[in-house]
C-alpha cells in the first residue's frame, strides 16, 4: 500500500484526498509534483521521511529523482546508512545508467555499511552493462581482502 503525504505540512493522507485535513492544503494539484516533493524531502529533517522519499522515488520509476538520489549516495548522510542503501536500491529500480558510477564508488567504499553496499551491488545487476559487471566482478574477487581489512581494522581500533 501507498503512503500519501500531504505536500504542505507531511500529514499522512488518503490518495484520493483533495483538501488535508490538517493544513488545508489542496493535495489533488500538488499531487502532480508529487516527484518534486519526495525529491525535496530528500533532505526532510526527519529520518523516516527521507528515507520514505527514497524508497518512493525508486516504486515511480522516476528518472528525474536520479540526480538527487546519486548524491544522496555520494554523500553516505551523516549516520544515515539506511538512507543510503534504500537511495541505491531505488537507483537500481529506476535503471538509469547514470546512476553506475556512485554505485559502483558505494559498492568499493570499505567504510559503507554492509547493508548499503549489498544493496549497491543488487542496483548494478539490476542496471547491468559493461561498466556494471565488471564492477560487480572485481568486488567478488576483493571479498576475501575485505575481510583481511577488517580484522586489521579491528587491530587499529583496540
Ligand atoms: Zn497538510
Amino acid at each position: 500500500m501507498v503512503t500519501y503525504y500531504c505536500p504542505s505540512c507531511w500529514n499522512i493522507v488518503a490518495a484520493d484526498t483533495e483538501v488535508c485535513p490538517a493544513c488545508g492544503a489542496r493535495i489533488q494539484d500538488a499531487q502532480k509534483d508529487m516527484v518534486e516533493k519526495y525529491i525535496a524531502a530528500l533532505r526532510h529533517p526527519d529520518p523516516m521521511t527521507r528515507v520514505h522519499a527514497a524508497w518512493m522515488l525508486g516504486r515511480m520509476c522516476e528518472e528525474r529523482a536520479v540526480p538527487a538520489l546519486v548524491q544522496v549516495v555520494m554523500e553516505r548522510q551523516a549516520n544515515d546508512p539506511y538512507l543510503t542503501s534504500v537511495a541505491a536500491n531505488s537507483l537500481g529500480l529506476i535503471g538509469c545508467r547514470d546512476a553506475v558510477p556512485c554505485l559502483i564508488e558505494l559498492l568499493s567504499d570499505a567504510s559503507a555499511s554492509f547493508m548499503a553496499r549489498a544493496e549497491a551491488a543488487k542496483a548494478l545487476e539490476r542496471i547491468g552493462g559493461d561498466e556494471a559487471m565488471s564492477a560487480l566482478a572485481h568486488a567478488t574477487r576483493g571479498a576475501g581482502e575485505s575481510r583481511h581489512n577488517t580484522a586489521r581494522n579491528g587491530v587499529h581500533e583496540s
